[in-house]
Parts: structure tokens; sequence; C-alpha cells
């Protein structure tokens, strides 16, 4: 059985104070949340401070990004043993943003996947199209593309610490979030691809996410789909109480 993964992305948001605030305000409004894992991902500055406050509890830290090697000459790089040291269990990879803004390519977004996994942490894939790739019909073969390449040489003994996030470009900080079809129809999708890569079996473990202006209005509908095993959520989670509304949807 999947466990429902909510992940909150602050993105270039908070300085180790201001993220201190935000999550205590969250350990707060998220008491007593059960059968639901919920991570927050803060800018890589405020990794210690946010992992100070919730500490063992049931809120997780996560990364947004990670080095491909282990160490060495990448300056203002980091690896994912200094993420292990600081706490975190999940690591985003291959954030669209990432993606557009830092030139990654699925090469490179295949050994973070395999950097994470060297290491003890869950990597978060994330896939999605653009717009125009959406409108010219070719929005499968870009996700069967992102996946493909992405999870190369990836073992079948590593589908319980993987998760997969479906991101449409168009959808992430427009306001103009997936229908609840077109998330089940990619989440779908993108299970029959991990198959066709892992084996059925290893493919039945990997959480596939929703990203893309989840909010606290919208989250129910994908709450309430089996397909969708929770969101990726950027603009919101800075928002406490939006975020702690949207863990509490109704997973
Ligand atoms: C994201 O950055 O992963 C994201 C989904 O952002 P937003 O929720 O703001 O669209």
């Amino acid at each position: 059985m999947r466990i429902p993964l909510i992940v909150g992305n602050w993105k270039m948001n908070t300085t180790p104070s201001g993220a201190k605030t935000l999550v205590r305000e969250l350990v707060r409004l998220l008491q007593g949340v059960m059968n639901l894992e919920v991570a927050v991902a803060p800018p890589f500055t405020s990794l210690e401070a946010v992992g100070e406050v919730i500490g063992r509890g049931t809120l997780r830290l996560a990364a947004q990004d990670l080095h491909w090697e282990d160490r060495g000459p990448f300056t203002g790089a980091i690896s994912h043993s200094m993420l292990e040291a600081l706490g975190c269990v999940h690591v985003l990879v291959g954030h669209s943003e990432r993606r557009i803004y830092f030139g990654e390519t699925d090469h490179l977004v295949n050994r973070k996947i395999h950097a994470a996994l060297r290491g003890g942490l869950q990597p978060i894939l994330c896939v999605g199209e653009e717009e125009d790739e959406r409108e010219a019909g070719r929005y499968r073969e870009v996700l069967v593309r992102q996946i493909d390449r992405g999870l190369e040489e990836v073992s079948p003994g590593f589908a319980n610490r993987l998760t997969l996030a479906y991101e449409p470009v168009w959808a992430i900080g427009t306001g103009r979030a997936a229908t609840v079809e077109d998330a089940v129809d990619a989440s779908r999708m993108i299970r029959h691809q991990l198959e066709r890569l892992l084996g059925e079996k290893p493919a039945s473990q990997v959480r596939i996410l929703y990203g893309g202006s989840v909010s606290p209005a919208n989250a129910p509908g994908f709450a309430s789909q089996p397909e969708v095993d929770g969101v990726l959520v950027g603009g919101a989670s800075l928002k406490a109480a939006d975020f702690a509304a949207i863990v509490r949807a109704g997973w």
C-alpha cells in the first residue's frame, strides 16, 4: 500500500529565522495528522534551522536539489551526504525550474537520481510537459522520454524509495492547475511506463504525485483519486494554514 505524500517546495524563499517561524506554525497546525507523510523542502540555507524545529517528529525534511557527484571541486554544489547529515529524507530532482533556468538535461537528472539512491535519500523525480508540447499533442511522448532517461539504469530494487511528480510546466505558479481528469490520466500513463521499466510489482510501490497550482480549494479533488498519491505544492506551501488545509484534504 502506498502512503500518501504531501511535499511543500519553498523554492528560493525564507531566511533561516523566517523558515523556523513558518515550520513552527506548520507543526502546530499538523498535530494529529496520521496515515500520511508530509515533507517540506526549504532552501539549503534553512535546512538546518527547519531540521532543529521538526526533530524526529512526523514532518520530514526534503531538499530542493543535489549534485550528481559525491564530493569534489564543484563550487556552490551540495552533495547527497551533506543533505543526509542534515536529516533530509527526500530530495527533488529535475524540477522544471532546474531544467529551464539551470539547463538540467535528462542525463544530469539521471545522474542526480543515482546520487540520491547511492546515498540514503528518496528522490522525487519531477516530470511534465510545456504548454506548447501539450498543444502539439506531444505530452505523452515528453513524459515517456523524461521517465525513461531520468530512470535509466535504476534497479527495480530501488522502487520503494522512488517518487514521481507529474508537474505540467504550464500549471506551475500560474494558478491554472491541471484538471483532476488530466492528473489521473498522467498518473496512469506514468504508472504504465514505470511497469515497463521496472516491472509490475516494483512499479506499484512508486508514489505518483501531482504538482502545479495546488490550493486548499482544489486539493480535495486530487485527494479523492486513488491514482494520485499526493501533491507537490509550491506557492501555497509558504502559507502554513493553506499547506495544512491541503494536508487535511482527505488523503
Ligand atoms: C512547484 O514548484 O513544484 C509547484 C507545484 O509550484 P506551485 O504550487 O506554486 O504551482
